[in-house]
């Protein structure tokens, strides 16, 4: 056998929680269905306990400590940081410290610690349970978590608070509404696989089923249908080329929660600081894409279609990618204009009328130039459909 045939040991504590958790739910819960009834009260914890585990891996895990998309008070940290607990995912510093390199090196075979090159099995689950070298982590990429007390309170105390959140709370909960054993089994039991398995759909689906609006670099996806069992999550296509926005469905239309959540805080002061990229790169990068979709169609098609056509949507295409260039171009001068606007007016130490009046006209100029991105877009888009309705 060659040395790269040879399997890394099994890690056995993930083995035994990742196999032996759904094992138990598949004949422990239909067994008590049949022995004795579900409390409406079991089923409505089990729902809103995965939700807050879920968030608590999302808002916190995700967005708060492995990417600092945002701050966040320490009344939101805690919860996070117990619910987060409860998902049995190991804890922040290992997460954070792991997804960071994933983010670094998404993709590549030897340093993606769950790259989806290496298929389904292995992204979705496979590089848990055995001890893979791209899994080793030296938290060299995390020294801002090693230095944040409630992430090293949790990493010190982590097996103790994952019983704590995972058999004391709903045993708790069970005792407190009357039915023991039917919130163990659900708010407890089958609330943790379903749990892990959305979460981990991140790692495997969400790099392979969906669209790439913003980039084609990577493997990852845009898709609904994950978003909505991942609290905002699905949207993998743009947090991969843009991880520091506290959004992941960028647009006010897509489903994520969790962007909800980190707003709704903002407003009552309980996070701050929250980042966005602005809405032009955004647009600039969807853009792009769209120009390389089209050129790579115009190269397939170019066999098919007669000359005549090719050239002229050459020549169309041309024209649009010189469109385009004026743009940013436009958009570059603009921004220098801007900051030596303030420049001046710091040093001019202007009224705050006239400042707020400049702001205003400048915000105005920047909208326009974001509107002409979205005209293009458009454009573009309608004429991929016409010339190509088979491909769009
Ligand atoms: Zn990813
Ligand atoms: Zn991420």
């Amino acid at each position: 056998m060659s040395q790269a045939e040879v399997k890394p040991p099994i890690n056995w504590p993930a083995f035994i929680i990742l196999f032996s958790t759904p094992i138990a739910a598949l004949i422990a819960i239909p067994l008590y269905a049949m022995y004795a009834d579900f409390s409406m009260a079991a089923w409505a914890l089990m729902v809103g306990y995965l939700y807050a585990n879920g968030l608590g891996i999302t808002m916190g895990y995700h967005r708060l400590w492995s990417h600092r998309a945002f701050e966040a008070h320490w009344l939101v940290k805690i919860p996070l940081m117990l619910f987060g607990t409860a998902a049995i995912q190991n804890s922040i510093l290992m997460w954070g410290s792991g997804h960071r390199v994933h983010h670094r090196h998404v993709d590549e075979i030897d340093k993606d610690p769950y790259s989806a090159k290496r298929g389904f099995w292995f992204s979705h689950m496979g590089w848990m349970i055995r001890d893979y070298p791209t899994g080793y982590a030296d938290f060299s990429n995390a020294q801002d978590l090693l230095k944040d007390p409630i992430v090293m309170f949790q990493h010190n105390h982590y097996i103790k608070l994952v019983l704590l959140m995972n058999f004391g709370v709903p045993m708790l909960f069970g005792w407190l509404v009357g039915d023991f054993w039917g919130v163990v089994l659900l708010m407890g039991l089958l609330r943790l696989v379903l749990s892990h398995h959305t979460t981990f759909f991140i790692n495997s689906l969400a790099h392979m089923w969906g669209s790439q609006p913003y980039t084609d670099e990577n493997t990852a996806r845009d898709n609904f249908v994950l978003a909505f069992f991942t609290y905002g999550e699905g949207y993998h296509n743009y947090h991969h080329i843009f991880q520091y926005d506290y959004r992941n469905g960028v647009k006010w239309w897509q489903y994520d929660p969790t962007k909800w959540l980190i707003a709704a805080c903002s407003w009552v002061g309980l996070t701050k600081n929250l980042k966005r990229v602005p809405d032009f790169t955004i647009r600039k990068a969807q853009v792009q894409m769209q120009f390389k979709r089209a050129q790579l169609q115009l190269e397939k098609s170019a066999m098919r279609l007669p000359t005549v056509d090719v050239e002229a949507l050459k020549q169309r295409m041309q024209q649009e990618y010189d469109t385009f260039m004026a743009t940013l171009n436009d958009w570059g001068k603009l921004k220098e204009e801007w900051y030596a606007e303030k420049k001046q007016a710091l040093a001019d130490k202007k009224q705050e009328l006239t400042q707020k009046w400049e702001e205003a006209s400048f915000t105005n100029r920047f909208k326009e130039m974001e509107d002409r991105l979205k005209e293009q877009s458009r454009r573009l888009e309608m004429m991929m459909r016409k010339s190509f309705p088979s491909a769009v």
